[in-house]
């Protein structure tokens, strides 16, 4: 009989071996890719005894034709009860109505850090001389800064109030005819954050953890993030960390916690890649990065992605691309984001060896060069093949 997951006082996940996980499949592509990655982890969790009883949930178009909501309250609700769940792409809508589903969903669950795991699959085509040498993780903070939404649209009456009160009580002189955003950086939120990302280089023996910032403009937010990542690390994590401050970068078996400003941080990841391991940041930042280093290891269609709160175990698992409208049902592109994204649940539900074996079957399909149109376009001598064919092949392998 499939079972709840549930989560004891210390927010250790119980999962039983036939857990109900709730998914949406997704909007666009996500007809193609959900089936692929589907076939590929029942297949995995079976080897182990497990089996998953998926529950499929609404949202997106397919929700806003049925209900007229683009996020039904059921949804939020399931995902919630349930602990764990997955996701395929979300079409935004444009004009009106939600700002975005993703982020509408990470900040009802309150799943804070936003888990981008960047490595490398030998054979996959990349614009770096040194693929290899990528292997971070990034924790990106999911709830506040700009992503928050705080937003006031230009030539409004409260824009006007804003910008009075600011020339008023600040001196600041802003244009009259701006759209104001706010970006609000707390204590709490990137305390959280930065010991989300220290007890997983703990967990996972990660040799660093840099704090990537623009702290030297943004004093009060970036600047305090980067002060507030410190203090954790020296005021929680004594024991096992030490900052580039008190070791000269000599950590020794410690973690060593550096940091480093955002602008220059995207050229070293691009030039010394192996100087960076676990990342914490703000959610801006965060953004950008995820994007711009997934695009060294072959892009976002192999990229996953997770939200998670790890004091309630809840998280979503989600493909970080988007629906991709122009290839909805032709089943031709890449299942590997939203496949790895699965992978990542496993790990997030303890089932490690299943997760371990998908990924391995995956290196060996890539390296056998049986892969989807987006790399094959890119490499000599692949075998291109459909999105539903390429997860055959991972199952083959697995
Ligand atoms: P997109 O859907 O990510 O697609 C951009 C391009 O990325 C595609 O044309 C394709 O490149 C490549 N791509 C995406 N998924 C791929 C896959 N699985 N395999 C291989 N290549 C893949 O971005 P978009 O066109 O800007 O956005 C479309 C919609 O998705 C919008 O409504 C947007 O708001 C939404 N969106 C949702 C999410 C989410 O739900 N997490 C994230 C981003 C965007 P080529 O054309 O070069 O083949």
């Amino acid at each position: 009989m499939p079972e709840k997951i549930t989560v004891d006082d210390n927010g250790n996940l119980i999962v039983p071996d036939d857990p109900i996980v709730p998914f949406i499949q997704g909007d666009g592509i996500g007809v193609d890719i959900w089936p692929a990655a589907k076939t590929v982890l029942d297949e995995a969790a079976a080897k182990y005894g497990k089996h998953i009883a998926w529950k499929e949930v609404a949202a997106g178009e397919k929700a806003y034709k049925d209900t007229g909501e683009w996020l039904p309250k059921e949804t939020l609700e399931t995902f919630s009860e349930y602990v764990v769940g997955i996701k395929g792409p979300l079409t935004t809508p444009v004009g009106g109505g939600i700002r975005s589903l993703n982020v509408a969903l990470r900040q009802a669950l309150d799943l804070y850090v936003c888990l981008r795991p960047i490595r490398y699959f030998s054979g996959v085509p990349s614009p770096v001389k040194h693929p290899e040498k990528v292997d971070m993780v990034i924790f990106r903070e999911n709830t506040e800064d700009v992503y928050a939404g705080l937003e006031v649209e230009a030539a409004t009456s409260v824009a006007a109030k804003m910008i009075s009160f600011f020339s008023e009580t600040l001196g600041w002189e802003i244009r009259s005819d701006s759209g104001i955003g706010i970006k609000p950086v707390s204590a709490y939120a990137s305390k959280r954050l930065v010991r989300a990302a220290l007890n997983y280089a703990k967990k996972h023996n990660r040799r660093s953890v840099t704090l990537v910032h623009k702290g030297n403009i943004q004093k009060f937010t970036e600047g305090a993030f980067r002060m507030w990542g410190y203090e954790v690390a020296h005021d929680e994590f004594a024991d096992c960390a030490v900052s580039w401050d008190e070791c000269g970068g000599e950590a020794g078996d410690k973690i060593l916690v550096k940091d480093t400003i955002a602008d220059i941080t995207f050229q070293q990841v691009l030039t010394r890649p192996d100087e960076f391991d676990v990342i914490a940041t703000t959610n801006l930042n965060g953004d950008y990065l995820s994007d711009a280093l997934a695009a060294q290891v072959g892009g976002i269609g192999i990229a996953p992605g997770a939200n998670i709160n790890y004091e309630t175990g809840r998280g979503v698992f989600e493909a970080t691309h988007g629906t991709a409208p122009k290839y909805a049902g032709a089943d031709k592109v890449n299942p590997g984001s939203l496949l790895l994204s699965g992978v990542l649940m496993f790990e997030h539900l303890g089932w490690g060896e299943a997760a371990q074996d998908i990924v391995r079957a995956m290196e060996r399909t890539i390296a056998e060069k049986i892969v989807t149109y987006d790399f094959s376009r890119l490499m000599d001598g692949a075998k291109e093949v459909r999105c539903s064919e390429f997860a055959m092949e991972v199952v083959k392998r697995l």
